[in-house]
């Protein structure tokens, strides 16, 4: 990830502010020379009527142009909060494409980089500090543009005066906006250190109102535990918003000191003027008025200044997210077809997972030829999860090879790569969405094929049975009228769910763990038909379920010890062979 200075991440965020919203910028623009305009007119006004009082103007006149200048003051605030409603739209808009350009940056991450909690906070921030977009646009044309076109007034008026007065002035702004700034850096430091407590804070909470949890934490009489961890959690956070207030109000409480100070300043210069007897009446309430305008057009650029530089520490959360490395979404190959019958090969590969040293696959060899069924078996922790991991391109090889059709799957392109597989993993996820989603992904699917599926699972029965078949929702989470089906039912949901893929590679990762030994013989019968023409590589930990298979590769400490059939290996001596009788022993 490239470096980048504080003055890149300033003109980074003007950019991509202008980039996300031209429109933001010249409503707002226009805003400020409203703004402006309406100022320095109000700070004509007392002058103005003091000349038409002391001209001896009739009443009725002088009346007239109080309400003429009430009038055009009017105009101009009515005309503001009109351009206001559009910056609004425009501001909300640029929040939006930034949090959906985050949104889909995620999405092209790889999993590897998803296993990085560091990668997890990085989005949390980085979708959190989208609003910089629109405050940066507000800053620089409302405060900037609109305080450089009030002071050019301003100073014209300053140049008839002894300005020496203004220099404790200019004392008592920079020390307000040096105390803004400490304030400003505090307040961000204790943000920063709060992610990783809200990220717990929000985990704690899932645990204590999420469903899936509810049954183990009353069963394991944990309600006290759970609670004991979220009350911590919840001080925690407090605890770090308390001392932000804290800072903020002392910043506040300082704030208010200065500007008594910079008032009694003001009244002073100008009746030093008076009394020097060198201006009029009305020039005293111009001057009074200029003044009051420099210190709010100069503060307001200085602390816009500052300001900028702090939406520049935001908005380099985000642009950190937002470099990344994409992984194999961006850098996959071009190849984009293999063509069917492909036989796999893995070609002395080794591999360690990044930021570790220990090497959990070693050397391994292996051969899939099209359309066998290969069982993956061997102890917890001898690699059979990553070398799937590995198939899939969830990670890269470390060392050697892994050949598809005989093509290297880093050449190929990562979307047509995935076509090639349907996997089911151990913890399978379904969504709270309709029984068409969950196995489409779309809202309309083929639903001719999603029942002919359903009907050859044994599931077809089941989803009749509710009122709107295809539409409705899985779990009551989202719909009162939702069905929570069983471990063994959503087991094959999952199942029917790879099969509509229609891929010509199944990659099963213990799907039948939370199923019976008997729903599990029939699974793996169902599987054998329903793929008898693809390939089908399975993880499994019970043995038995490798009777149904062509190949059956064991793997121990990372290595492969053993490939064979199941006739082979069942007399071979070996670990298979301990494996099945350890657990035969449990049956007999
Ligand atoms: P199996 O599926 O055979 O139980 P795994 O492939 O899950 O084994 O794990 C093999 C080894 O890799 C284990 O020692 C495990 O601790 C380690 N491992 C698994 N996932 C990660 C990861 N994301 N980061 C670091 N090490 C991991």
């Amino acid at each position: 990830m490239k470096k980048s200075s504080k003055w890149q991440d300033i003109s980074g965020l003007i950019a991509d502010s202008f980039r996300m919203s031209r429109a933001n910028y010249v409503v707002l623009t226009f805003s400020a020379v409203v703004e402006s305009a309406r100022s320095i007119f109000q700070m004509m006004i007392p002058a103005m009527l003091i000349d038409k009082i002391t001209g001896a103007d009739a009443f009725g006149s002088v009346m007239n142009a109080v309400f003429f200048y009430a009038l055009i003051v009017l105009l101009a605030d009515a005309s503001k909060k009109a351009l206001s409603l559009f910056s609004t739209a425009f501001g909300y808009k640029a929040g939006n494409r930034a949090a959906l350009s985050v949104g889909q940056k995620g999405m092209r991450i790889d999993y590897g980089g998803w296993e990085d909690t560091e990668t997890y906070e990085g989005m949390l921030r980085a979708v959190r500090n989208t609003w910089v977009f629109q405050n940066i646009t507000d800053l620089l044309c409302e405060n900037w543009i609109a305080s450089i076109i009030t002071l050019v007034p301003v100073l014209y008026i300053f140049s008839y005066v002894d300005v020496f007065l203004l220099l404790p002035l200019s004392g008592l702004l920079i020390l307000e906006v040096f105390l803004e700034k400490k304030t400003d850096k505090r307040v961000y430091g204790l943000e920063e250190g709060r992610a990783a407590d809200e990220k717990k804070l929000h985990y704690d909470e899932k645990v204590m109102t999420d469903l899936k949890y509810g049954k183990e934490i009353r069963l394991y009489g944990a309600m006290e535990a759970v609670v004991k961890k979220y009350e911590e959690s919840r001080q925690k956070v407090f605890c770090s918003l308390k001392q932000q207030k804290k800072a903020e109000i002392l910043f506040r409480v300082s704030a208010s000191a200065i500007a008594c100070a910079e008032a009694v300043l003001i009244y002073l210069a100008a009746i030093r003027e008076y009394g020097k007897g060198a201006v009029t009446i009305s020039f005293f309430l111009l001057f009074v008025g200029a003044i009051r305008l420099f210190t709010e057009s100069v503060k307001s650029i200085a602390e816009n200044f500052e300001w900028v530089r702090e939406l520049a520490d935001y908005y380099g959360d985000y642009r950190k997210f937002m470099e990344k490395q994409e992984g194999f979404l961006a850098a996959g190959g071009k190849k984009d077809a293999v063509q069917v019958p492909f036989a796999i090969e893995f070609r002395n590969v080794s591999f360690r997972y990044p930021g570790t040293e220990e090497y959990v696959l070693k050397n391994i060899n292996l051969a899939f030829p099209y359309g066998k069924k290969i069982a993956i078996v061997g102890e917890n922790g001898a690699g059979k999860t990553t070398l799937v991991k590995l198939l899939l391109r969830l990670y890269d090889v470390t060392e050697g090879e892994i050949l598809v059709g005989g093509i290297n799957i880093k050449e190929i392109e990562y979307s047509a790569y995935l076509k090639l597989y349907a996997a089911v993993f151990q913890d399978f996820k379904l969504h709270s969405y309709s029984i068409r989603e969950n196995i489409a992904f779309q809202e309309s699917g083929k639903d001719e094929l999603i029942w002919e599926l359903l009907r050859r699972q044994g599931l077809d029965g089941a989803v009749k049975q509710t009122k709107k078949g295809l539409d409705t929702f899985l779990t009551k989470e989202l719909d009162q009228e939702g069905k929570d089906f069983s471990g063994g039912e959503k087991q094959r949901l999952a199942m029917v769910r790879a099969l509509y893929r229609n891929s010509p590679f199944f990659v099963l990762d213990e799907p039948t763990a939370a199923i019976d030994p008997l729903a599990e013989l029939r699974y793996f019968e169902s599987l054998k038909e329903e793929t008898k023409d693809r390939t089908a590589v399975f993880i499994t930990h019970r043995m038995a379920s490798t009777k149904f298979a062509d190949i059956i590769v064991v793997l121990d400490q990372g290595k492969v010890e053993e490939t064979g059939d199941f006739d082979t290996l069942i007399n071979s001596g070996g670990i298979f062979e301990r494996l099945f009788n350890i657990q035969a022993c449990y049956y007999m």
